[in-house]
């Protein structure tokens, strides 16, 4: 069993095994020619149930033929050009090997001693990724695991420091003071987050949103001056660059401005949107994120990334302090003074990955402008598909995207009832994804049911786009046909 660990007596196994796993991948990318195989969650369950994980087969080659049949086979891949679900990205080669590298190298970012350099890679990328935002010379930030947790370290920080937090704030009572602002469209998180930090039930106030999606300034203006004539604290406003739903971008400048004025931390939540911090033809649409005092970015997201890789930036390092525990074992305080980079001081993680590897091969190889070009290419694709489904009187679209998402249903010429047209849509999702012949999304808008292309694969084609359309069409047209259908 020994002659599994990895070491310098099996470094020619460790090659022929990766080598082998990377064939059966590569295999599967050439001959996959749809996203999905419509496997059900019936057919697949059994199979993997009935492996007896106490009965190791003991030989690469065998494990993977299992493998091919439990997972392999029947993935959801993303980098099929009619996946159109989720924001999920195909991934690119140089962050593919750079996953390979730092799972087998195994550094672990909390302490110096055990990721020399690779901190130093970690705090060069954040400092990157610092500059293009513009926050300035004292900004900082960490890599973290996602999204959610990006926003959750902000708002921790954005809760430290909210007055009275400075003064000693009495904790309990004047936490159910603070108060949380966020669009209607914003992310889940800033309420999973609100929970995890002892807030109270009513600390986010949700903020309307414009027919564009975006939060709606007189509104959140309004909710601030009530806040305050309430004797509340403003604690933060979340404004969200890039939608999940819609791929909107909330007015930063003007909400920045709000900010100021009501002294709230500012949390620009860009996970999606973040992409244009590479772009060469949009980055102008993100304006105003210069002015967060915390921004949260999903390289897995719009930077082409494998997941996980993500990061949360702060205009100021010093507030990562809100964060900060010394273990004597660890990180212990002496280690400051002695200026040992430890990252672990800025993050709400322990062990951690070295996540950051990926985005720095990614720009080792391929630079930002490589990034940058791929998203502007789904940015394109998603106005051009805006206008064939504007012109298409088969559907009705909601909102001309600000980033690479379309939200639309299907309306049969035929039906007027609305909640029929709700049925004929989630009808067509469903067969959809049971055909595997492309995935898409489904969400709601105004109470009811729409259909959701995020666009982030470059090689999706607007050819890919109608098809699918003709698609939907088509299954929600049979489902209109046949009445017998609609019990199941
Ligand atoms: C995806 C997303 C998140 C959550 O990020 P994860 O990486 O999935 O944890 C947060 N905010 C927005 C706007 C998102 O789109």
């Amino acid at each position: 069993m020994r002659s599994h660990l990895l070491n310098d007596l099996t470094a020619e196994q460790y090659r022929s095994s990766v080598t082998e796993g990377v064939e059966r991948v590569a295999a599967k990318l050439a001959t996959t020619d749809r996203p999905f195989t419509g496997v059900t969650v019936d057919t697949l369950a059994p199979r993997i149930a009935s492996i007896d994980l106490d009965r190791p087969l003991g030989d690469t080659g065998a494990a993977l033929d299992e493998l091919e049949d439990v997972y392999l086979r029947d993935a959801v891949y993303f980098h099929h050009p009619r996946y159109l679900a989720h924001l999920n990205c195909p991934v690119v080669i140089p962050a593919v090997l750079g996953e390979a590298v730092l799972s087998a190298v195994n550094s672990s970012l909390d302490t110096w001693d055990q990721s020399a350099g690779a901190t130093l890679i970690e705090r060069r990328l954040i400092d990157w990724t610092a500059a293009r935002i513009g926050l300035g010379g004292n900004a900082d930030g960490v890599f973290t695991s996602g999204g959610t947790q990006s926003n959750l370290q902000a708002l921790l920080l954005a809760r430290e420091e909210a007055e009275p937090g400075r003064a000693g704030r009495e904790q309990g009572a004047s936490l159910s003071r603070l108060r949380v602002f966020a669009s209607e469209a914003g992310h889940f998180s800033v309420q999973k987050s609100a929970k995890l930090l002892g807030l109270g039930q009513d600390a986010v106030v949700p903020i309307p949103v414009g027919h564009d999606k975006r939060m709606q300034t007189v509104a959140l203006a309004h909710e601030l001056e009530r806040c305050r004539g309430d004797g509340l604290i403003p604690m933060a406003v979340v404004a969200t660059a890039g939608t999940t739903d819609f791929g909107s971008i909330d007015p930063l400048p003007e909400i920045a401005e709000l900010c100021t004025q009501y002294g709230a931390w500012l949390h620009v939540d860009a996970a999606y949107g973040c992409g244009l911090l590479a772009s060469l033809k949009y980055r102008d649409r993100i304006d105003g994120i210069e002015r967060a005092d915390s921004v949260t970015v999903d390289y897995h997201k719009s930077f082409f990334q494998p997941v996980s890789s993500s990061a949360v930036l702060v205009r100021d390092g010093s507030t990562l302090r809100h964060a900060t525990f010394h273990a004597e074992y660890l990180n212990p305080r002496r280690m400051v003074t002695e200026r040992i980079p430890n990252q672990v001081d800025k993050s709400l993680q322990t062990t951690r990955r070295f996540d950051a590897l990926k985005l720095w091969m990614t720009l080792r190889v391929m630079g930002a402008d490589g990034i940058g070009a791929l998203f502007d290419e789904v940015c394109d694709l998603a106005a051009e598909g805006w206008r064939l489904l504007a012109a298409d009187p088969r559907f009705d679209v909601v909102v001309e995207p600000a980033l690479s998402t379309l939200v639309f249903r299907h309306i049969p010429a035929a039906v007027t009832d609305p909640a029929e047209i709700d049925r004929a849509n989630l009808y067509a999702r469903k067969a959809l994804f049971a055909s595997g012949d492309a995935v898409v999304a489904d969400t709601k808008v105004g109470g009811r049911h729409y259909l959701k292309f995020t666009l982030l694969n470059p090689e999706t084609t607007t050819d890919d786009i109608a098809a699918v359309l003709d698609l939907i069409a088509g299954h929600a047209g049979q489902y209109l046909g046949e009445p017998l259908d609609r019990a199941s």
